[in-house]
């Protein structure tokens, strides 16, 4: 029995029906249950003695000057993952970040969930915020996937692109409904011996205020904690410099 073309096109046609979705979520689920525990064991590994203070979701008004100001007088340089849809009309944002001596990073164009949009579409995201990056004349060396979401195709994406692709091993809770106590993170951080810590440095809305204050007071208590330890306090890039200067895997 011969197939004729139109059936063999049909049957093509409903196999990629039902593998497409499935390759999706295969890809959602060996990235959120295989890829991301083992970036969060290499990253709690490497940053062991070192407090890495990192910023998503930026470049901000009201927050970065605050958090840039509170850096300054602390003279601690932290990691931006800017959000590129927001870097495009503020220049002299990403300008002042760079002047401080903060790391600067992307975190996606327009921040889409990897978990809720097609793979194509995820990884689109990114390519686009490399392009606001290029445009400006940055070369963007780390991503942080938008809302910590790992999957196979996103992370291949960025590896592909030769991108480091940075998780956290502490979430400061700045964007939670009830932020945290900061005491809560500081001890959280304290029992790990150190840490890359979440934070977030976009306007909230006015009622947020006790989320911006909390920002802050992460930040400061965490400094005070590092002093106290005598943690290293280091930028992403640092942490990988002194991976590989020890001759451990980079994170
Ligand atoms: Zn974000």
């Amino acid at each position: 029995m011969s197939i004729s073309t139109a059936g063999l096109a049909l049957a093509c046609f409903a196999a990629g029906l039902v593998l497409l979705p499935m390759l999706r979520i295969g890809g959602i689920a060996i990235g959120h249950a295989v890829v991301r525990p083992r970036l969060r064991r290499r990253l709690a590994e490497a940053s062991r003695g070192s407090l890495v203070l990192t910023y998503d979701d930026g470049p901000s008004t009201r927050m970065q000057t605050a958090i840039v100001e509170l850096l300054r007088t602390r003279g601690a340089t932290a990691t931006f993952y800017l959000l590129e849809s927001r870097a495009e009309g503020q220049r002299e944002r990403v300008d002042e970040l760079v002047r401080d001596g903060h790391e600067i990073a992307t975190h996606s164009f327009g921040h889409l969930d990897a978990y809720r949009v097609a793979a194509k579409t995820a990884c689109a995201d990114l390519c686009n915020g490399l392009a606001v990056c290029a445009a400006a004349g940055r070369r963007a060396q780390r991503f942080r996937p938008p809302c910590g979401r790992v999957t196979v195709a996103t992370y291949l994406a960025a590896r592909n692109l030769g991108l480091s692709f940075d998780l956290w091993t502490h979430d400061s809770g700045d964007t939670f409904s009830t932020c945290p106590s900061v005491e809560e993170v500081v001890r959280a951080v304290d029992s790990a011996g150190g840490g890359v810590v979440l934070l977030h440095s976009h306007d909230r809305e006015t009622n947020r205020a006790d989320a911006e204050a909390h920002t802050l007071a992460v930040t400061a208590a965490l400094l005070d904690l590092a002093a106290q330890r005598g943690f290293a306090v280091r930028r992403m890039c640092d942490l990988a410099e002194a991976a590989a200067s020890r001759g451990t895997r980079r994170p």
